[in-house]
Parts: C-alpha cells; structure tokens; sequence
C-alpha cells in the first residue's frame, strides 16, 4: 500500500518524531510505500490566502474557494500546495501524526488542510461524504495528549471521540476517507521511559498489521 504520514511537531527529539519515525520503518518492513511531509522542519507556511495562488481570478475581492475552483482550470495552486495534492491522491492511507493542541490539531497542521484540500478537487457540491474525492481512502490520527485518559470524560474534558469528531467527520470523512482507529497516547510527559518504549513497541506492530486491521474495518 501506499502511505502518507503527517508530522506536525517542532522537535526532533520529541515522542511524535519518535512515532513518525517508528511508523516510517515499521510500514516500510511490511513492504509499504511510504511518503511524509514533516511541516516543521520543511518550514511549512500555514497561512492560507492569496498567496495560494500564483494569479488571482479576482483581485479585487479575494475569495479563496473561488480561486480554488478557478485554480483548477488554471493551475493557479502554489507549486507547495500542489506538491501536496499529489501526495495525498498518490496515497491509499494518510495518518497525521501530532500532539494534541487546544482539543484540536497543531495550527501547522490546520493550516496545511486550510491551503491543501481545494474546493473543486478534493470536493465539490454533492462531492463529499461517501462521494467525496477521496472515497475508498482511510485515514488515521495518530496523536499524544499531555491530559491523563482519565480526565477524558464527559464531566471533565469530555470524551476524546466527541474531541475528534470535527477531525474525524468535519475533515476526513466529509473528504471521502474512512477514518480508522486512532492511536492515541495519553499523559506522554508522565510515563516511564519503559512504558514509553512499549508503546512505541504497539505502535510498530500495528502499523506491521495494518493492512490486516483495515480488511477487518
Ligand atoms: P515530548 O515531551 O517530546 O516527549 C515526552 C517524553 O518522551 C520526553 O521525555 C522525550 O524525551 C521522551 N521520548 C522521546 N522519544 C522517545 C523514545 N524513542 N523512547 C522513549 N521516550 C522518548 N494536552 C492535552 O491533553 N490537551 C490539550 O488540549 C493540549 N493543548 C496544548 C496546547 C499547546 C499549545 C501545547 C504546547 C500543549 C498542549 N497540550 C495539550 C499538551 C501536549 O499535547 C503534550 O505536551 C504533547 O502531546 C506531548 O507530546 P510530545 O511529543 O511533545 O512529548
């Protein structure tokens, strides 16, 4: 299969590098073709506005979703955002890798599918859900929490599922993807080293039998 990983975090020495790069060795022993963007360290500019575009349909009123459909016609898209779009229709199974921010995604990260899933390409009027562009792909969110799992609960932060929702269904679904389990790892800071590298261990195995879990979804 063919694999894109996501990596949207600072530190190369971090827990998310570590199971970015667990993943990338993992799949590529299973004998996947793996592919990655790690937007910090490629200096990923997340701000999404005219500077998408290399020309403007409309200078004089800037609308992104209809340059987006303009862009389409005109290959209009910046080079960056292109190299992108061709990653993820290359790719069978894209898994973002990342710590959680504010109950949501590294602004990086957002800001990548803010410029990079364009109208008229990745969906369009009647184009999403199960007839979004990306049906028959899956997705994965692969991330760590500095909370304990325990206080992931309705009475306390709430549960983690509704935390993922507008990820899950908001972005990945509503795109066409099928969106599998997450991986999520809690209260990183606060585990043992020992119990650090077992779950690295389980996140390798995983992604070993990926293929597996998938034909079981
Ligand atoms: P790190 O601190 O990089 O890693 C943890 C430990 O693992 C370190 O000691 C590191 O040395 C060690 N490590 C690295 N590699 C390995 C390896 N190969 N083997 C063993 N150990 C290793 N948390 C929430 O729960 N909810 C929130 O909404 C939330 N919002 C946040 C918003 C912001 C802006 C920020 C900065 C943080 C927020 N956090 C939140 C906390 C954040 O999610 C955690 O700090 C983050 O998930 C920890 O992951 P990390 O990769 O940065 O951990």
């Amino acid at each position: 299969m063919k694999i894109l990983i996501i990596l949207a975090h600072p530190e190369e020495k971090s827990l998310n590098a570590a199971m970015f790069n667990t993943a990338i060795k993992s799949l590529e022993e299973a004998g996947h073709e793996v592919k990655t963007t790690d937007l910090y360290r490629e200096n990923y500019q997340p701000v999404s506005g005219k500077g998408n575009f290399t020309e403007l349909q409309n200078p004089g009123y800037f609308k992104q979703q209809n340059e987006e459909l303009f862009a389409v016609q005109h290959s209009t898209l910046m080079p960056d955002i292109v190299s992108e779009q061709e990653k993820i229709e290359w790719c069978d199974v894209m898994i973002w890798q990342f710590p959680l921010y504010w109950f949501s995604v590294p602004a990086i990260l957002k800001g990548w599918v803010d410029k990079v899933f364009t109208l008229g390409k990745f969906y369009d009027n009647g184009k999403i859900f199960d007839n979004g562009f990306s049906a028959g792909k899956k997705a994965m969110l692969s991330l760590t929490t500095g909370g304990p799992q325990k206080n992931y609960v309705e009475e306390k932060y709430g549960d983690i599922n509704s935390i993922l929702f507008p990820l899950h269904h908001g972005i990945l679904e509503f795109l066409g993807f099928s969106v599998l389990q997450p991986e999520i790892v809690y209260s990183v800071e606060r585990l043992t080293d020992e119990e650090r590298k077992t779950l690295l261990e389980h996140w390798a195995t995983r992604l070993m039998n990926i293929e597996k879990e998938m034909k079981n979804t």
